[in-house]
């Protein structure tokens, strides 16, 4: 008998969400710059947008299928364990269709409201093993948007944890995908893993495989980020790297190869293969945004607008990509370009504050203006970015046709 208090298959409303989802996230100037090989050029002022941008296949459906169910229980509360996707206008637009977002603690979602006859939609992300027991346990009706892909990932850290390999997980320890993804090793005793943050963090690794750490300054340094007995004398013997799916690409390969090498140099080849697994999870929407983007900065884009959520890992990953060899501005929304004041309020590249720059945007003369948005973005809001933009430099976005 099928349950039904799980549902991860949507309810067959799509046609019935439709018409409603395009209104809500479609975008004229988006059309118009596809259909016209993504440049569109007004007055002296060249728009180029990434051939791969915005929404992505596991964003799409997690939308869609929280869209489907406030239609499917149209008189049941309807709660969010935590942000559907990391983008502030979509979940502004969920939360005014009545889905309340739960806030998040150090020991998972705050559940103390919910009922057993309420709804919860798990997001895109996953969420935590814990969590899902314990909303098993409440016996609300579960709707699960998790992406394929990370569960993808899943299967990837739970082959290693199964096996007696310590998961290492390229990732932010704080994410939600990757707090969901650690969990999984619990589903086997002796289960373990570590999140590194980046090549600096993998170096300590590094390091103390090679004989070079000190065993409590390791585990002190990784507390958050490992599982809770974590020795490194133990648990670094044997290592299997997986990564979170929206991480810079290059980085998660070089991370796996550092390790590898690493284990090679010290141990020799034949350890390595026995102690050493690696798999690249980084998702294809992923990498193909941050390709659509090296593609796009080969054309020498005078400026570079990468728009996305603070808190979106994807995004924070293509605003690096740009940073490194163009002026680059991460907004969270179109509305941070003001027109009147020709400012824009962005989050610099390596920090966690927004600030307010002007002189942005050469005045005068012919520029080009590179575009691209995070999985999370809708079209809509891409299209209001270049219509800012334009106006900024004093064309009338009306008049593109
Ligand atoms: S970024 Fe990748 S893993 Fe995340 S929702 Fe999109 S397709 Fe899925």
């Amino acid at each position: 008998m099928p349950d039904a208090t799980y549902y991860r298959k949507g309810f067959g409303l799509r046609a019935e969400v439709e018409e409603e989802l395009s209104g809500d996230y479609t975008g004229h100037l988006v059309d118009l710059l596809r259909a016209q090989e993504y440049v569109l050029a007004a007055g002296d002022v060249t728009i180029r947008l990434a051939r791969e941008f915005g929404f992505c296949y596991g964003v799409e459906r997690a939308v869609e299928y929280a869209y489907q169910t406030r239609k499917k229980f149209p008189d049941r509360r309807i709660f969010l364990a935590g942000e559907i996707i990391h983008n502030p206008h979509v979940n502004a637009k969920l939360a005014a269709m009545g889905i309340v977002i739960l806030a998040a603690g150090a020991d998972g979602f705050d559940y103390s409201s919910v009922q057993p006859e309420d709804v919860v939609i798990l997001p895109a992300f996953g969420v935590t093993i814990a969590d899902f027991e314990r909303l098993r346990a409440l016996g609300c009706v579960m709707v699960d948007t998790t992406c394929g892909s990370v569960l993808n990932v899943w299967k990837r850290v739970e082959s290693y944890a199964k096996d007696g390999f310590t998961a290492l997980i390229h990732g932010k320890y704080y994410h939600e995908e990757t707090r969901a993804t650690a969990s999984q090793v619990t589903k086997f005793e002796g289960g373990r893993y570590l999140v590194v943050r980046d090549l600096g963090e993998a170096q300590m690794v590094v390091d103390y495989i090679e004989g070079r750490g000190d065993r409590d300054a390791f585990r002190a340094r990784f507390a958050h980020a490992a599982s809770p007995d974590f020795d490194p004398d133990r648990d670094l013997a044997r290592v299997g790297v997986a990564n979170q799916t929206t991480m810079l690409a290059r980085e998660s390969l070089a991370v796996g190869e550092l390790v590898g090498t690493s284990m090679e140099s010290r141990f020799g080849s034949e350890y390595r293969s026995e102690h050493f697994r690696t798999f690249d999870t980084i998702c294809s929407a992923t990498q193909d945004r941050q390709d659509a983007v090296l593609a796009l900065l080969a054309e020498k884009p005078t400026v570079m607008l990468v728009i996305g959520g603070y808190n979106s890992s994807n995004t924070i990953s293509l605003a690096a990509i740009c940073a490194e060899r163009v002026p680059t501005y991460h907004v969270e929304d179109a509305a941070c370009i003001e027109v009147d004041t020709k400012t824009i309020r962005h989050q610099p590249i390596g920090t966690k504050q927004e600030t307010t720059s002007s002189d942005w945007l050469p005045m005068h003369g012919a520029i080009t203006v590179g575009l691209t948005a995070g999985a999370s973005t809708p079209n809509n809001k891409i299209g209001e970015a270049v219509a800012r933009v334009l106006a900024t430099r004093g064309i009338d976005p009306a008049s593109i046709r």
